[in-house]
């Protein structure tokens, strides 16, 4: 289950996310996706009475694992690779509320609607800049540490306004729990990758 769920989107991390929403731990799941990767996930949310809301626009992102919203907006028709921002709920409110946060680019209500600590989109707010948009810390722990996340692990999905922020902490062990449950190796696996 869990690895088909990371064929169908296309990384682990993101399986791992839309777990915690089947399972009713997160209430709205945000990512980026390429043209050729919508039709698995329309498919799958169909399938699975998801709702799906997609951007109208298409962002060059500045990083690739849309941790941050921030990046070139470009028109749909464009031919550039961008990405569109699907929104991904059971609730159909909340997946055109998400939609409309980003696109009115209200990051406060969009990071609270996505489940972030508000310690955590406070420290987003005030820090982010276009000149910086990477607020990663060293890490201290597996729970928020967001350096492998280029390698496909990573146990939150924001960035953590401390390495020791207990609400995030708290927030990564409900995933790996979810995890653990779905693929123990992975959820082992993950652990190891990410011990600082
Ligand atoms: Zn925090």
């Amino acid at each position: 289950m869990f690895h088909q769920l990371s064929l169908i989107f296309g990384s682990m991390t993101k399986a791992q996310e839309i777990l915690l929403l089947l399972n009713d731990k997160k209430a709205v799941v945000r990512h980026g996706f390429y043209e050729e990767e919508l039709p698995a996930v329309e498919r799958f949310c169909d399938k699975n009475n998801l709702i799906m809301v997609k951007s109208k626009f298409k962002v060059l992102l500045a990083d690739e694992t849309s941790y941050s919203n921030k990046g070139i907006r470009i028109m749909a028709e464009d031919k550039r690779p961008g990405m569109y921002f699907v929104y991904i709920s059971k609730d159909e409110e909340k997946a055109w509320k998400a939609s409309y946060f980003e696109l009115m680019g209200s990051d406060r209500d969009l990071g609270k609607i996505l489940g972030y600590p508000n310690c955590c989109v406070d420290f987003f707010c005030k820090r982010f800049t276009p000149d910086n948009p990477n607020l990663q810390l060293t890490p201290s722990n597996p729970w928020t540490n967001l350096s492998k996340r280029g390698q496909d692990a990573v146990l939150i999905s924001h960035f953590p306004c401390s390495s020791d922020c207990e609400e995030s902490i708290k927030l990564a062990k409900v995933c790996l729990d979810s995890v653990l449950k779905a693929d123990y190796q992975r959820a082992e696996d993950l652990l190891r990758i990410l011990k600082p």
